[in-house]
């Protein structure tokens, strides 16, 4: 089952629950074994979906279901805290700081994007300021050290590797050694991607790690491994101290049990995950929101920080203050509309704010979305300044609709279903009503 489906899943069984109209064991029993086939079917593995489902059990009180009218926040926000504790096992084990040397070496099996994620990796921190270096120790795997490399041109950061050299322990040393004299603050060593059951490989990398010692290792899994997960966290826990996870290719078909199990395995938490092939497809990590998001709720500080990224500086405080007071016109649409389009993967924003995600920007289906997006502001250009400003939703009589639908050379239906839209992204949009405006400088702590 793929991420979003589960949380749809899981807000269905909530919502039939609370349909009931008598809520007893049998009903609680039946809402949990629904979420748990779910959670099962996400590859979450089963011992932490067991254990969930009695920690469920134990916080929902039968009485305040039967008697309260908020059962489904209830039973919402059990299965949220309990996802979010799955997903939180505090810290990693350090954090690097800028300007001061750390070295961290990734680990991950062949094939996880290990290699790609150390770029993103190095990426992410070069455009926040930092001095980072690429060390490629993977001497296991042809080409990857022409991979790195070209990734590492790419985004202008400093590398280091060997065609000759055939001890990737040496070459870690070199690297590192080298990278430390030029004063780089993020050294991150490259490994060779391994199976757990490959026992010299799992020596190798111990080696690579006693040589360069490193501050933090990061373990690097696909999230589409499933059930695997557990072990093979595990596995790499075994042999070095994993103290972080970043969890890759959650784009497309990502299951995201498998993530879930190995921060179980590891006790480390996922800091970013890998949204897709290119350097900034890279997320930072964050328990809540994406709990949020997984069972619908939305994301709102994932959202802040993506109009931090997209929207113009000087028209955030108005986009801000807009959301703030819950009012939606269409000219606020047509505007949101631009923004969005100039970015990549539009559905990244979409996703963060309840609701949009599933209609209007279904996964898979980016492109078609666009199209339609930009349907409907041909027809939004047709519109005039009054009807564009207004919040009258009684204004947009059929006598106007025709007009737009003249002027813009499309049938009245297409003009009545981005009328449709408007209506229900407002709906959304009124739910930001009181939002807390960040200050300056504070966008992704809100
Ligand atoms: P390694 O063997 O672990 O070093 O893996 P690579 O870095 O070579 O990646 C394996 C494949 O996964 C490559 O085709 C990457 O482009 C792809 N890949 C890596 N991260 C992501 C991601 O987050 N999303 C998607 N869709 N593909 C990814």
């Amino acid at each position: 089952m793929v991420l979003a489906e589960l949380g749809g899943s899981i807000s269905r069984a909530i919502q039939q629950m609370s349909n009931a109209t008598i809520i007893d064991e049998k009903a609680l029993n039946e809402c949990l074994n629904e979420i748990t086939r779910a959670l099962l079917q996400s590859d979450v593995q089963f011992k932490l979906v067991r254990d969930m489902q009695t920690n469920i059990k134990k916080i929902v009180n039968l009485d305040d279901l039967a008697a309260g009218h908020n059962k489904r926040r209830i039973i919402q926000q059990a299965i949220f805290n309990e996802l979010c504790k799955m997903l939180d096992p505090g810290k990693p084990s350090f954090i690097p700081k800028k300007g001061k040397t750390s070295v961290v070496m990734f680990v991950g099996l062949q094939g996880s994007g290990k290699t790609t994620t150390c770029t993103k990796y190095a990426y992410y921190h070069q455009k926040k300021g930092w001095k980072p270096a690429l060390v490629c120790a993977d001497t296991f795997r042809a080409g990857a050290f022409d991979q790195l490399k070209q990734n590492a041109t790419k985004a202008k950061i400093p590398f280091y590797g060997s065609y000759m050299e055939s001890d990737p322990v040496k070459i870690a040393e070199e690297g590192v050694e080298r990278f430390k004299k030029e004063n780089c603050d993020l050294i991150i060593v490259d490994t060779s991607g391994r199976h757990k059951q490959e026992a010299a490989l799992f020596e190798e990398m111990r080696q690579v790690a006693e040589a360069t010692k490193p501050d933090l290792v990061i373990f690097v899994m696909d999230s589409s491994i499933g059930q695997a997960a557990f072990d093979q966290a595990q596995a790499f826990k075994q042999s070095v101290a994993v103290g972080a996870v970043i969890v890759t290719k959650m784009d497309g078909h990502a299951k995201g049990g498998g993530a879930l199990s190995a921060v179980a395995a590891t006790k480390s938490p996922v800091i970013f995950i890998g949204t897709g092939e290119h350097m900034d497809e890279f997320e930072v990590f964050d328990v809540k929101p994406f709990v949020s998001r997984l069972l619908g709720m939305g994301d709102l500080s994932g959202f802040m920080d993506k109009i931090q990224e997209v929207v113009p500086m000087d028209q955030q405080p108005e986009l801000l203050q807009m959301l703030s007071e819950g009012t939606f016109t269409l000219r606020i649409m047509y505007e949101q509309f631009q923004n969005l389009l100039k970015m990549g993967p539009i559905g990244q924003v979409f996703s963060m704010l309840p609701g949009f995600s599933s209609e209007l920007m279904p996964k898979g289906r980016e492109k078609e979305s666009q199209a339609k997006i930009k349907r409907y502001m041909t027809m939004m250009d047709s519109m005039t300044n009054e009807e564009l400003d207004s919040t009258n939703p009684k204004l947009m009589n059929e006598s106007r609709m025709m007009r737009i639908a003249r002027g813009s050379g499309r049938p009245l239906r297409d003009v009545m279903e981005m009328l449709d839209e408007y209506k229900r992204l407002a709906k959304v949009w009124s739910k930001m009503k009181g939002l807390k405006i960040p200050k300056k400088g504070e966008m992704s702590k809100v």
